[in-house]
């Protein structure tokens, strides 16, 4: 409530009897049970405040935020455990809301809108009593190349980076990392344990230098002619694309974005997602909220807010980096098998050394 609203509303609050003041507070608890949601989020965008605030006044419950990254949130919420204020849980990437469902951090959730409006292969943790996680937005693991050293035809599958043409050539951000654990993850549920593992050592062999740095750094290293193909999230470079200053319009200039295996099974596409806490004590108004995700206003707001597409397959986005950018063909391997295969990734990677 702003603050001006609470001023005027103090002074015939003083005139109250005493009886109507201990009515109204009697009252209160079941009004304000509902009036509030507790939102832990890893996502924080300028658009956060419209997208927040239209909720609010949709719906009147007010939003208490905490804001952290995904590794801190998680900790936090297994440190509260059952006395977590925590209502809605949002996090990025499938490995990463795969990990907050093992360690039981959200509950099942039943909701007719949520089931109408998010495709089957977006939702993690689906059972009898419902789903755990909802994904709102989806981001495509691209690769971007070189254009002075590779033509896209050069590296159009992820299997080619495996080619002995590319060793040295490859900058990538730690094999660790949850957007890589996810893609490999997706190449494992895609062409078998065999494959993958065989794979993810010839893309070892084949690194640049060892993997630092976020996927952005790995798109300038490539502008830079430290490698000719990286592995990036489509928003990262669609930020470079948008970007006014010189240094970011010369890397955008030299390089282009590949979206790989168009012609059989489509390129890897992760998600931001959020579920209801497990021990959510608003849990009718994490619903909702969850629900006011799903709708085509807030759908728009939450993937143009960092350049990325919107779950609902109905809602377009006028966002002229991702036009630019073109339609491409996404890969339909269920998330949550993809969240699922990353415990295993990982071990794959401790045995090849791809760090
Ligand atoms: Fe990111």
């Amino acid at each position: 409530m702003p603050r001006r609203t609470r001023m005027k509303l103090a002074r015939p609050l003083l005139r109250l009897t005493a009886a109507a003041l201990a009515l109204a507070a009697w009252a209160a608890p079941a009004a304000a049970q509902d009036a509030v949601l507790n939102l832990y989020s890893a996502r924080h965008y300028q658009t956060d405040e419209a997208l927040y605030g239209n909720f609010t006044k949709a719906t009147g419950i007010k939003i208490n935020r905490v804001e952290a990254g995904d590794a801190d949130l998680l900790a936090r919420l297994k440190a509260e455990g059952s006395a977590s204020p925590a209502d809605v849980i949002v996090l990025v990437d499938a490995a990463r809301l795969w990990r907050a469902e093992q360690d039981g951090l959200f509950q099942p959730v039943k909701s007719a809108v949520l089931e109408q409006r998010i495709p089957t292969s977006l939702r993690g943790g689906a059972g009898h009593d419902g789903v755990q996680w909802f994904g709102m937005t989806t981001r495509a693991r691209v690769l971007v190349i070189d254009k002075t050293k590779l033509k896209p035809s050069d590296v159009d599958t992820y299997e080619k980076l495996a080619s002995p043409a590319f060793k040295g050539q490859i900058c990538t951000r730690s094999g660790s990392h949850p957007y890589n654990l996810s893609l490999f993850g997706s190449v494992l549920e895609s062409v078998g344990p065999v494959a993958a593992e065989n794979w993810l050592k010839a893309v070892a062999g084949n690194l640049a230098r060892a993997p630092k740095g976020g996927d952005t750094d790995q798109i300038r290293a490539v502008a830079a002619g430290e490698c000719a193909v990286a592995i990036s999230n489509s928003y990262y470079y669609a930020r470079l694309m948008k970007s006014s200053k010189p240094e970011d319009k010369t890397v955008v200039e030299r390089t282009q974005v590949v979206f790989p295996n168009q012609a059989d099974r489509g390129t890897h596409v992760n998600i931001s997602g959020a579920g209801v806490a497990r021990h959510a004590k608003n849990r009718e108004a994490a619903i909702k909220f969850l629900e006011y995700l799903a709708s085509d206003s807030a759908q728009r707001m939450l993937a143009d807010g960092n350049n990325e597409h919107p779950a609902v397959l109905s809602v377009q986005v006028d966002n002229p980096a991702l036009l630019a950018l073109g339609k491409f063909k996404a890969e339909t391997v269920p998330i949550d098998k993809v969240g699922a295969s990353t415990a295993t990734v990982q071990q794959m990677l401790d045995r090849v050394g791809y760090k």
